[in-house]
């Protein structure tokens, strides 16, 4: 285990923490971190927003209590994307943590320090969120594991939201036994939020996966490196005796676009919230009235992300507007959910690769448009916008950066995702990052 003395160093050179313990030893039986958009009451609750520097929340959300009721020491914050808005974690207000494998990369995002921490700090577990593919991009780009679960089998109590219809809180670590371990401990059913009370029941026992289908769609524009690799991982999960086929998936296209509606929609409403009146920073001039009050408050502490969303899912809720793009994106949102459920009537879950393309550097980053960075999202959008759990294992290395396939099981199937992650972890040659080379 990473001594706690040892964590200052190590997030000197990563950064991937926007708080943690000055506890000198571990009272607990392992050590987590969780992202800083989940309440806490020993650290500030950040969300990477400069709206809420400062803002110390009076209580737990339910997946960080439960964690500490497992014997849970929670050691940090871990850095993101402002509210989760980002695929680089290069949103946060404060700070960017740094790639494990090269430094002048990104860990992903918008849960890029939980990531981080996974893959840098020995025997971490990491609690992230993930909205449209928060957790398995930065696993990815990481080259840890992560799991999104279905939506509603962890409770959302305590997580300062994104877009409540799509929100996950889920697991990463560099061991697949970890999220088998711990995924279990953080989900069930909590009065405090109504969502997590439709489950089924227990996750069933792990077992891995007697079919996979690759959508065609999932395969193109790919970058060299992620397609070699991800060719290499569907041998790999054919020599442990997965049954591997193409299929066609015409309706994923459609997926990105209605997600980015239905996600700004509901962020913008959240947003309103953070009016300087209650949470965080409150030191606007009270001379104003109410309105420029909330004006020159919110154009001084949202970054710049923040406001394009803002703007973007005020216009697509507007009357007049709503009908052309969030009615319909609701309706993409149906077909595709469909279109999910009959591939599992043949397989039992879908591969693809988790992102096109490996880690990218910070000068490349600089020159992507806000565009570029959505359409980045086209592979972890889908499952997401269904609810659907899935997750990312490290499949193979490409000019030494991760790379990771994403695997996607019908809904409250998590059972067969974690079975193939354990299986996979047997067969997998993990390069750990040189932490403090
Ligand atoms: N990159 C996507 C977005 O910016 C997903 C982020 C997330 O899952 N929070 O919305």
């Amino acid at each position: 285990m990473t001594s706690l003395p040892d964590l200052k160093a190590v997030n000197d050179r990563y950064r991937m923490f926007v708080s943690f313990t000055d506890a000198e030893e571990c009272d607990g039986e392992f050590v987590f971190s969780a992202k800083d958009n989940l309440t806490t009451r020993d650290f500030p609750s950040t969300a990477g927003s400069r709206i809420l520097e400062g803002y110390r929340p009076p209580f737990d959300a339910t997946p960080v209590a439960r964690m500490r009721e497992a014997g849970g020491f929670l050691a940090g914050k871990t850095n993101m994307d402002e509210f989760g808005f980002g695929t680089f974690s290069a949103n946060s207000a404060f700070g960017i943590p740094l790639n494990p494998y090269d430094r002048e990369r990104s860990c992903g995002g918008s849960s890029g320090g939980a990531a981080c921490a996974a893959a840098v700090l020995e025997d971490h577990v990491a609690l992230g969120v993930s909205t449209g593919g928060s957790i398995v991009c930065p696993a990815s780009f990481c080259g840890v594991y992560g799991i999104a679960p279905t939506y509603g089998r962890v409770s959302r109590y305590g997580l300062i939201d994104y877009a409540n219809s799509l929100d996950k809180v889920g697991i990463l670590s560099a061991k697949a036994g970890d999220l088998a371990k711990y995924l279990p401990a953080i989900s069930g059913k909590d009065p405090k939020d109504p969502t997590s009370c439709a489950q089924p029941g227990e996750i069933g026992t792990p077992k891995k996966v007697g079919s996979v289908a690759v959508p065609s769609e999932a395969v193109q524009g790919l970058s060299k490196g992620v397609m070699e690799s991800f060719e290499r991982a569907l041998e790999s999960l054919r020599s442990m005796g997965i049954d591997v086929e193409t299929v066609d998936m015409p309706v994923l296209r459609y997926a990105m676009p209605a997600y980015y509606v239905l996600a700004t929609s509901e962020a913008s409403t959240n947003l309103a919230r953070f009016c300087g009146m209650r949470y965080g920073q409150q030191d606007g001039d009270l001379t104003l009235g109410f309105d420029d009050y909330f004006t020159s408050f919110r154009s001084k502490y949202f970054g710049d992300e923040a406001k394009r969303r803002i703007l973007l899912g005020t216009f697509t809720r507007m009357v007049g507007y709503a009908d052309r793009y969030y009615s319909k994106a609701l309706r993409v949102r149906a077909s595709v959910i469909s279109e999910y459920k009959k591939v599992y009537s043949r397989f039992d879950a879908v591969a693809t690769p988790t992102m096109p393309f490996v880690s990218p550097r910070f000068d490349e980053i600089a020159g992507m448009s806000a565009l570029d960075v959505y359409k980045a999202d086209f592979l972890t959008i889908p499952p997401n916008l269904t609810g659907m759990p899935h997750l990312s294992v490290p499949c193979g290395y490409s000019d030494g950066m991760p790379v990771g396939l994403m695997l996607t099981a019908d809904h409250w199937r998590e059972d067969l995702l974690l079975g193939t992650a354990l299986e996979w972890e047997k067969g997998f040659d993990m390069r750990k990052p040189e932490v403090m080379a």
